[in-house]
This record gives C-alpha cells, structure tokens and sequence, in this order.
C-alpha cells in the first residue's frame, strides 16, 4: 500500500510571518514592509557629510524578516569591519494612505516603538562612493531591531521626547524628537507620494548625531521618552 502523502500549496513550508508585540495587547502587528530615512536630524546630516538644509528626505528599505526583538542577542554580522548602531524612532501605519498632505498622514499614524537601524558602515559608504545600491550596509540579516509597539491613542502623539542610546552604559547618542528635519507626519505625507502605505507598514524615521562601531561582548540600550527601553546585545561573530 502507498504511503499518504501530505499535501501542501507550497514546495517549501513558508516562513512565518514577521511581526511585532503591542503593549497590552495579546494581538501582535504583522509586518509587511520596512522603510527608513536617510539622515533626518540635521547634525547627523552634518557628520555623514551632508547639508540638512538642502535635502529632501530619501529612503532605503529593509526586509520584513530582518527584525529583530529588543532583548535579543545577536552574532556580529559577516562581511565587516565597522559595524554601526543607529538609535530611531519608529512609526507604524495602520490606515491606508496615498498622495495625502501631512494632516492626512497623521491620521494614518497607529503606533510608535523604538528601534535600532542597524549599519554594516563600510559596505554603506563603500556603495556611496561607487554609486551602488545600500543593500548589503543595510538590508541585511538582523538589522532591524524593534521594541513592542504602543499605539499613538495610548502615548499620543510623539512630537517631542528624548531620544538616546548608550553602549555598555555609555551615552553615545542623544538628541530630541523635536530636532526631526521631517516631522512624522512629514515623512509619512512624503513617502505616500511614491507608495501605497497601510497597515504592516513601518518607518524607521531616522538618527540622531552620535553613530558608532559596536563590537562583540557589547551592550546596546536605548530609550525614547514613552516607550519601552530597547536593548540589544552582540554575540560573536558567526
Ligand atoms: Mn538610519
């Protein structure tokens, strides 16, 4: 007799679906899509070589299946020398969103969490000097680090707060969310202009001045006034 075979829509049992924890809540936020903002505070433009002023806001992504929870422990990433942390707040939509003005996109705002935009620096600035995608610098494994999430009608609305990050209990990054060249709303009305934002969206909305190297053994914390402190250690490299 033959044996029962099992069957299935897919020739590999597909991976499950990213997503993240909700303050007081059993139900999580499925994750469909990961956008960032290159330099968002005026003195990080400033130590990347850029001019805040001049500079309309410009995004890179990263994959969905990059997160990775507060709390974890994490192996130093292959393929660098010069491994970044860059402290960030996040924002999660939870309405859809197109061509909208800023008012608009405020409304599509559902949630906040704190995050870290992880940074192989060298391959990063390796694909600026030669005009290449940032993809290997900063699409990488692991490299979206993220605290559960608090909903905007729970903390409101995040306008201003610090916003800082130590290694290994050393204050290395401090700045205020005030200090946004692009304000939430901003970006989310600016980035409706090229996407179809909803829900399972989330943008990571920049850094402040302050990056630096981590290295293994080390300890990042970070903490954005309102939400959950977010930590993240670094294992060895793999
Ligand atoms: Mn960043």
């Amino acid at each position: 007799m033959e044996a029962q075979t099992m069957s299935s829509d897919y020739v590999f049992p597909p991976e499950p679906q990213p997503s993240v924890p909700v303050r007081g809540s059993r139900q999580r936020y499925a994750v469909s899509r990961i956008f960032c903002v290159g330099r968002n505070y005026a003195a990080h433009a400033r130590e990347m070589g850029g001019d805040p002023d001049r500079e309309p806001p410009f995004y890179f992504t990263k994959p969905a299946n990059a997160l990775v929870p507060s709390g974890a422990t994490i192996p130093y990433p292959p393929g660098t020398k010069n491994y970044h942390y860059e402290m960030e707040l996040v924002v999660a939509i939870g309405a859809p969103v197109f061509k909208v003005t800023p008012e608009a996109a405020k409304a599509a705002v559902w949630g906040y969490a704190a995050g870290l935009d992880m940074t192989r620096r060298d391959l990063q600035n390796e694909a600026k000097k030669t005009g290449r995608p940032w993809d290997t610098g900063k699409g990488f494994e692991n490299a979206a680090v993220i605290t559960e999430l608090v909903r905007v009608s729970e903390v409101g609305p995040l306008d201003k707060g610090a916003i800082t990050l130590a290694v290994n209990g050393e204050e290395k990054q401090r700045g205020d969310l005030s200090d946004l060249i692009w304000s939430v709303a901003e970006v989310v009305a600016n980035l409706s202009q090229f996407y179809h934002l909803k829900a399972g969206d989330l943008i990571y909305t920049g850094t402040p001045e302050g990056v630096g190297p981590v290295l293994p053994g080390d300890v990042i914390t970070g903490q954005i006034e309102g939400l959950a402190e977010l930590s993240l250690t670094i294992g060895a490299p793999e």
